[in-house]
């Protein structure tokens, strides 16, 4: 069995100069007391201690399965319990909660990287200012009609916008305009419905120019939750400052952005503190602004140019990973779960199961790659994606799998952004929504863009869901409304 110490692998452990206190504290508006270093600790020792205790596992069971969520604390109990049958439960937990919330829908996604020039030295990424031998690059105008026109043609409605800070070459003028330009593309049938961007911690008055923009989803990954971590792998640049870049969302949301998606780069830290901290950013969120996080991204770290992900020493294993999706799942039934290429097929194809929700498919993690031959993208890459598959082989994929491939942008389109759609989705009645919108921009999809067998199958998955629109009249408007699409009309939406 493993020791206390050997359990809390990574740099977190209590040490004798980390004893000032920060008293936890859920609604402040500090980092270090809503991402509360001691009460991890405390509920890591907590979680140790009572990992076989089945009478505790059970209760904190009874209470996730009302699918309200669980604590961090308890969630983070449900993580570490070593009792297989327990275990067995929880996953079967994670995956219906996934069903009853969203139902078979997977949303899919690309990320568009605009520039890769960056002034900070964040360690795990080969943007790192200190690299000299990768390319840098930044998307003029006419690169992004290009870029967005490829990606028109592949499919994709929904974007995440990525770019390295630099005041000088990445201003907030050049996210906004690049925004405008991206919204105003319409080529052939395709058009960029939603654009959620991921971009480095700024001011309210920029988040606030962000929300004018019309962005989906503000996404900003924490890395790190470990105030000393952090300081160690970010040792210049801008993004040092911790507290600047943990209080991020709550000045996106005091700029008017309703929708924020947090993160953690899983392999950094200890995956348990990491875990414990992101669910407790929740917590924080929903206690201040009233509405917790939109999405959560659990991405690992990647081989990079330069960047050996053996050489951070708390990767996780496959079957770790799935146990912190499931467990995920069952803490923030209601918040939307991301996984990127980063992962392999057989990975994605595990947790696809437990709870995902939003997956990118067909993705170019490199600046200008969408345009250009694969092989040719190597230079500006941001990391090496471990699923290289076409959108339309994912599309298949998650056919052949029993999901229904979805690109829905309706929420954010129809106002249903923030607390308006938290209440939606807390009270199940999202999948109202979900699913209907899944079959009419699925048939958008397999009219426009899907190779003969992927359309095949596709019509026979549509045409036997539609049978399981359970409201008659809504059921009798989406089937006039797929017929509409297949004659040619698009972009309708519930
Ligand atoms: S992670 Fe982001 S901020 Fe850090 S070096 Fe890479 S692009 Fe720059
Ligand atoms: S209806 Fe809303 S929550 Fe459902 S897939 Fe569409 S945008 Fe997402």
């Amino acid at each position: 069995m493993l020791s206390l110490a050997e359990c809390y692998e990574g740099d977190c452990l209590p040490k004798p100069e980390q004893s000032a206190k920060a008293i936890y504290n859920p609604k402040s508006s500090s980092a270090d007391e809503f991402i509360s270093h001691d009460e991890i600790v405390e509920s890591m020792e907590w979680a140790f201690q009572n990992k076989n205790n089945r009478k505790l596992i059970g209760e904190i069971l009874k209470k996730a399965s009302e699918k309200k969520g669980v604590s961090h604390r308890e969630a983070l109990l449900l993580l570490d319990c070593e009792l297989e049958d327990m275990n067995q439960e929880i996953f079967a937990l994670a995956k219906r909660i996934k069903n009853e919330f969203y139902g078979g829908r997977i949303v899919l996604f690309a990320p568009l990287y605009l520039s890769n020039y960056c002034v900070n030295g964040c360690v795990y990424c080969p943007y790192h200012k200190q690299n000299k031998h990768i390319a840098r690059k930044k998307l003029t105008r006419d690169d992004i009609i290009r870029e967005v026109t490829a990606l028109q043609d592949m499919g994709h409605k929904r974007l995440a916008l990525e770019a390295g800070e630099d005041p000088v070459n990445n201003p907030i003028e050049y996210i906004l305009e690049s925004i405008e330009t991206i919204y105003g593309i319409k080529h052939k049938n395709g058009s960029i419905r939603r654009v959620n961007v991921n971009i480095a911690a700024t001011s309210v008055s920029e988040y606030a120019m962000l929300r004018d923009a019309g962005i989906g989803t503000y996404i900003l990954f924490q890395e790190t939750y470990s105030r000393k971590s952090y300081e160690r792998l970010h040792p210049t640049g801008p993004k040092r400052d911790y507290a600047w870049h943990t209080e991020a969302m709550d000045r996106a949301m005091d700029g008017g952005i309703d929708d924020v998606g947090i993160g953690v780069l899983f392999g950094l830290e200890g995956f348990r503190y990491e875990f414990a901290a992101l669910l407790m950013h929740a917590e924080h969120l929903e206690a201040v602004h009233g509405v917790g996080p939109h999405t959560i991204s659990v991405p690992r770290v990647r081989a990079a140019d330069g960047i050996d992900p053996e050489s951070f020493k708390n990767g996780i294993t496959d079957d770790s990973f799935a146990k912190i999706v499931a467990c995920i799942r069952v803490a923030v039934p209601y918040t939307g779960l991301i996984v990127s290429t980063r992962e392999s097929k057989a990975c994605r194809e595990k947790v696809l199961e437990l709870g995902v929700s939003q997956i990118s498919g067909g993705s170019r993690t490199s600046v200008g790659g969408y345009d250009i031959p694969e092989e040719e993208d190597e230079n500006t890459r941001q990391f090496d994606v471990n699923d290289n598959r076409s959108l339309d082989e994912v599309v298949r994929w998650l056919m052949d799998l029993g999901h229904i491939p979805s690109f829905c942008t309706a929420c954010y389109r129809e106002g249903r952004t923030g607390d308006r759609f938290m209440s939606l989705c807390k009270s199940g009645q999202i999948q109202n929504c979900c699913h209907p919108n899944a079959l009419m921009t699925l048939e958008e999809y397999l009219c426009d863009y899907a190779c003969p067998s992927t359309r095949e199958l596709g019509e026979k998955l549509i045409n036997s869901e539609l049978g399981n629109v359970p409201n008659c009249k809504v059921r009798e408007l989406v089937s006039g409304r797929l017929d509409l699409i297949r004659d040619g009309s698009r972009d309708f939406r519930l």
